[in-house]
Formats: C-alpha cells, structure tokens, sequence
C-alpha cells in the first residue's frame, strides 16, 4: 500500500475501455425493489462517457432482487431452483429497465449472460471475447450478469459466486483499461466504517497484501452478494491482469465522470503489470505444449510491424494437434517464435486451409470462422 502519487491520475486518456459493475445494494438504493432513479442517474453518465468514444461494459447484478419483489406475492419458491426462479424472472426486468434507459440516449444495449464454464472452457472462453468485442465495435453496450438459471450454488465450482468476481474476469477477458466496482460503501477502510467510526478511507493501494486484505475482512452488505472481501479480490485479479480498478461510492450522482475526469474518488488499485505483460504471460501460461504455426516472411513482417491479424495464405506449416480456442505459438521460418495467440481454427482444419487465400475457406471447410487465423485481438507480439 502507498501513498497517493501522481501515478493514480485517472484521466480518460489512460482508460478507453471500462468495465463498471453495479451491485444490487446500489441498484435497489438498499430497498426491495429496482429504484430506476438511480438506474437512470448511471445510464446518464454512462451516456456521457459513450459519447466521449469511450467503451463502455455493464456488470449489473439485481435480477435476484427484481425477481424476489416482481414474485412477492405470489407463492413462494421453495427448495435449489428458489435463486434460480428468480432471477429467470428479474433479469428480463433488469433488462427491459435498463434497455428502456439507454434507449432515451439512443444506446443499444446487449445481454450477455455468462457461466463459470463459459471462461473455464477455451472455445467458450474465444466465443464470449469475440462477442464483447464486436459488440463494442458497434458501439453497444454489454450488459452483464452471471446466468443465473444455469449456475447453482449447491455445486462447487459452478458459480462465479459474486458479480465482483465476474466483473474482473470480464475486465481481463476484454482486455479493459479499467473496472470500476460501485457500491454502498464507497471504497476500502481502515476498518468496516458502519462498525468503525474511526474508520478512514484508503484512497490509494499500490499493492494488495495481507494488510489490505485484513481491512477488507469479511464483511458482507445488504442484499447484494459480495461485500469488501470479494471485491478485494476482484481488484486483485484486475490487478495482475494489468487492469487499474477502483471501489467507488455508487450512491454519488456523478462518481462515474468524476472518475474519468481525473478526480481521486473512492479507492484506486494499481495494476500490478501492464495490461501486454498480463495477456503475454496468460498467453505463456496457456501455451503448454498444444501446437505450432509456421508463417512465411510476408506474414511475419505484417504481424511484427504492421499489427495485423494473421491470416491462413501467410501459414507454410502446422505443428502439433490444437483445437479452436488453444493458444499457440506462430514461428517464423527460422523456427523462432514470432506471436503467440488463440487459433481460430484447429490444426486439422488449418493444415486444409493453410496457404490458401481466405476468400477460399468457406468452399475447403464446412465452418468457417472468418478470415483470420489467429485475429490481432488475440495476439501477443514474443519479445
Ligand atoms: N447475479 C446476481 C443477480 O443478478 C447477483 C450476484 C451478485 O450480486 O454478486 O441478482
């Protein structure tokens, strides 16, 4: 932990792609009930930072508590699938509230739910990623939550367990410059400020060690799922993806162009390694042993200088056996690793294709995934 410096500036020229999560204690303003005044509060602001060109994704819990008050009087759910009913019925409220609000600022808005699986599994993992992607490259906005009705708590494993904890899988699966966690609380104390009176906030944390996470305790709020604990530990994961987070006061009209503006607000998390360094080493840490791709010296200098995606006519040889979603290393014709990235095609459906000019893929293949072999998005330069 440090003291403030000039390095937690947070001008919106460092952060171009921002994940915002908004948990259920703020969306309900502590209530039973989507207070839409808030809702509508964020999505101004939210509007504003789109119109600035920034890219916005949208972590939003509360289709648990949408349900549990759309559901109030009838009977009452009993047994596993309780959660599960209710948020089938809150999230197209969610939704529905959320698409009506953005729609006033001309925005669309894009559902995107996920499953633990859905970033566990490599193809998944690539599916999603290309999703968000190309949703922000329309200019929409992904809005988040976990998929609830297929998630269930009683199995180990099969749940993210809290939005805070997606919301920083999602920042690393786009690649986000930064994750802002709106909540209740307003950033991380020296102690629980409604227990604590002395309690003071910590603006700035350069490193999270054990004594950060001794503040953070245990604590749990409201009707939400997470509380300082697991948000700790989503700024952790954001942390040594490369991905600046900061814990900060939803209740405060305006907290989210105040961030972007430069002001220190709330808690600032420094990224523990830059955002290229964080994919390469995911990148090195997935690589294992799956396979190879050989380019020719035409696609090696359009990939080392020109940052371009690498397409199936530049590929002389395929190495190993890979599936769609693995990560493999591209070598140059000396045997010297170039790239490495997530291949688009297997290496079965690449050594078909390989040579061959994109507009040929669809008549050699039965599926095609578009022209890249491995698309610049999903591409780290080797040293
Ligand atoms: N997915 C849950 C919901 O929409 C929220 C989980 C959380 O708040 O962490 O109600």
């Amino acid at each position: 932990m440090g003291k403030a410096s000039e390095t937690e500036s947070t001008s919106c020229f460092l952060y171009r792609r921002i994940v915002i999560k908004v948990g259920t204690n703020v969306l309900t303003a502590g209530t039973d009930r989507l207070d839409l005044e808030v809702m509508a509060g964020l999505v101004g602001q939210i509007a504003r930072m789109h119109e600035r060109g920034l890219e916005i994704i949208l972590v939003s819990s509360g289709a648990i508590a949408a349900g549990r008050h759309q559901l109030s009087r009838t009977r009452k759910v009993q047994g596993i699938p309780r959660k599960q009913v209710l948020a089938a019925v809150g999230q197209s409220r969610l939704m529905q509230a959320w698409d009506q609000l953005f729609s006033w600022h001309g925005i669309t808005v894009a559902q995107t739910l996920l499953s633990r699986g859905d970033v566990d599994d490599r193809v998944h993992y690539l599916n999603a990623r290309n999703t968000l992607l190309a949703l922000l490259e329309i200019r929409a906005i992904p809005i988040v939550n976990e998929n609830d009705v297929v998630a269930i708590d009683e199995i180990r494993g099969a749940r993210f367990g809290d939005n805070d904890y997606l919301s920083a899988l999602v920042a690393n699966l786009v690649d986000a410059d930064l994750l802002v966690m709106l909540t209740d609380t307003g950033g991380l104390f020296t102690a629980d400020p409604g227990r604590d009176p002395e309690a003071v906030l910590i603006p700035f944390v350069e490193r999270i060690d054990s004594t950060v996470e001794a503040m953070a305790g245990g604590s749990r709020s409201g009707r939400g799922t997470g509380g300082m604990a697991t948000k700790i530990k989503a700024a952790r994961l954001a942390s040594t993806s490369g991905v600046a987070a900061i814990i900060a006061p939803g209740k405060n009209n305006g907290v989210l162009l105040e961030i972007i503006d430069g002001a220190r607000v709330g808690t600032f998390f420094a990224p523990a390694t830059s955002r290229l360094e964080g994919r390469k080493r995911w990148m090195l840490s997935g690589l294992g042993r799956k396979g190879e791709i050989v380019v020719d010296s035409g696609a090696a200098a359009a990939l080392r200088e020109q940052g371009r995606s690498l397409l199936s006519a530049g590929v002389t040889q395929v190495n190993g056996s890979f599936e769609r979603g693995d990560i493999v290393a591209v070598l140059d014709g000396d045997g010297h690793p170039l790239a490495y990235g997530i291949a688009n095609y297997s290496a079965a459906d690449l050594s078909t294709i390989k040579g061959r000019r994109s507009e040929q893929i669809a008549q050699l293949l039965s599926s095609g995934y578009g022209p890249e072999v491995i698309h610049r998005n999903n591409l780290v330069l080797a040293e």
